[in-house]
């Protein structure tokens, strides 16, 4: 057999795996939130809250949009022209057009015009941010942010990029099996140390003060039957208004984060509802579930890009003469952004069903729908969400059920349906 036909077995094998994966760890029973208590919710919202909360999105949706669109058109033109390959020869012609300085210096080249083709729409968005009043960011904090995300980015994305054209020049043949077992094991790698390396460079997390609050909520934990050391305050006052919570890191660096404005604008109740939700992701080892999916995905998608390097038109397109060399860096990426954009909707699809389960073991843990309700109203008001989003929106992009249907699963959870 040659490697090509082996590469389409371990994708064929990569892909039945996914699919089993999916089939058996993500949740695809949604629990009942009934369209009529939907309905009933949302005229049970304050009006003028709906509408501030749907201007909101109307007036961020060209900035988000527009970054999609002009991020796309960016990727199509250096991928599938030369330009892309282009880039990356420049990249290295001053350090004597060394492999290693088209890999790390074009590579990077490639990475960054990407990201300044959407910084525009980007500012636009914290303009409107701004004039809602959810964003507390003056511009210079803004920048400081957008330009620690880029020296993560160029960070993580150079580890990257030399680990993987080292192996496309030292096993031309064989990159895809080496490359597919290198970007697995650099998704469970980034999953253990983002909430140790990767978070504290935007926040800083501190223990929760000890007192009644924290006590509870460690109790909570403990009756779950999930350990959990402490949990974290994330100082996203900051940057924001915005209420959240959220669960991240494996093992020994799993943590629950509440953020300090959480604290600061909802009851002790209501908070306890929250972190009930995120012991329901440690229980049922949500971030393992998608590290091990995302850890799969990558192994196949690099594959795939090997298989793909067997079409010849697409290399010529993009003048190349492999899909192994740093000069294709472009033409992988025009083809994992529109495999991106083409599978967003089942990547929220999963989110969504995972975020529903999570919200039903809230429910079950604290047996407290009327305080669940009430965080749901308290999020959307305070986020300023669209409580039930435009039906396209939803589906393309919501990584959670609506507000409307998060409150028509705690009424339909009161009554007793499960
Ligand atoms: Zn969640």
């Amino acid at each position: 057999m040659t490697p090509r036909l082996w590469a389409v077995v371990a994708l064929g094998g990569l892909v039945i795996a996914l699919l089993v994966a999916a089939a058996l760890l993500v949740p695809w029973h949604r629990p009942p939130a009934p369209r009529p208590d939907q309905l009933a919710a949302l005229r049970d919202l304050p009006a003028a809250q709906v509408s501030r909360g749907r201007a909101f999105h109307a007036a961020l949706r060209p900035g988000s949009y527009g970054a999609l669109a002009v991020g796309l058109l960016v990727a199509l033109v250096l991928g599938l022209t030369p330009l892309g390959a282009r880039l990356v020869e420049l990249g290295g012609r001053p350090f004597g057009d060394h492999w290693v300085a088209r890999a790390l210096v074009g590579g990077l080249a490639i990475v960054l015009v990407a990201e300044l083709a959407t910084l525009p729409f980007a500012a636009w968005r914290h303009t409107v941010m701004v004039k809602y009043g959810l964003s507390t960011q003056s511009w210079s904090g803004w920048g400081v942010d957008v330009l620690k995300s880029y020296a993560v980015s160029a960070v993580i994305g150079a580890v990257a990029l030399l680990g993987f054209y080292t192996i496309t020049r030292f096993a031309p043949r064989w990159w895809w099996a080496f490359g597919a077992a290198g970007a697995a094991g650099l998704v469970v790698l980034l999953s253990f140390v983002v909430p140790v390396l990767i978070e504290p460079v935007f926040n800083k997390f501190t223990p929760m003060e000890p007192g009644p609050q924290r006590t509870e909520l460690m109790a909570l934990a403990e009756r779950d039957g999930v350990p959990v050391r402490d949990v974290l305050v994330a100082d996203a006052s900051r940057r924001t208004r915005a209420v959240n919570a959220y669960v991240s890191g494996l093992g020994p660096t799993r943590r629950i984060v509440v953020y300090d404005t959480l604290l600061r604008e909802a009851p002790p109740a209501e908070v306890a509802s929250v972190v009930a939700h995120e012991l329901g992701h440690a229980k049922d080892r949500d971030v393992f579930t998608g590290t091990l999916i995302g850890a799969l995905g990558a192994a196949a998608a690099v594959i795939a890009l090997y298989v793909l390097g067997g079409w010849g038109w697409l290399l010529r397109a993009a003048g190349v003469d492999s899909m192994g060399e740093p000069r294709a860096l472009a033409l992988m990426v025009a083809i994992v952004s529109v495999v991106g954009l083409a599978s967003a909707p089942v990547q929220s699809l999963v989110s969504r069903r995972v975020e529903a389960r999570a919200d039903q073991h809230a429910l079950e843990l604290t047996g407290d729908p009327a305080t669940f309700e009430a965080m749901q109203r308290r999020l959307s008001t305070v986020n300023l969400g669209d409580p039930d989003p435009p039906r396209w929106e939803y589906l393309y992009s919501a990584s959670h059920p609506s507000t409307v249907e998060r409150m028509a699963a705690a009424r339909a959870y009161a009554r007793g349906e499960r």
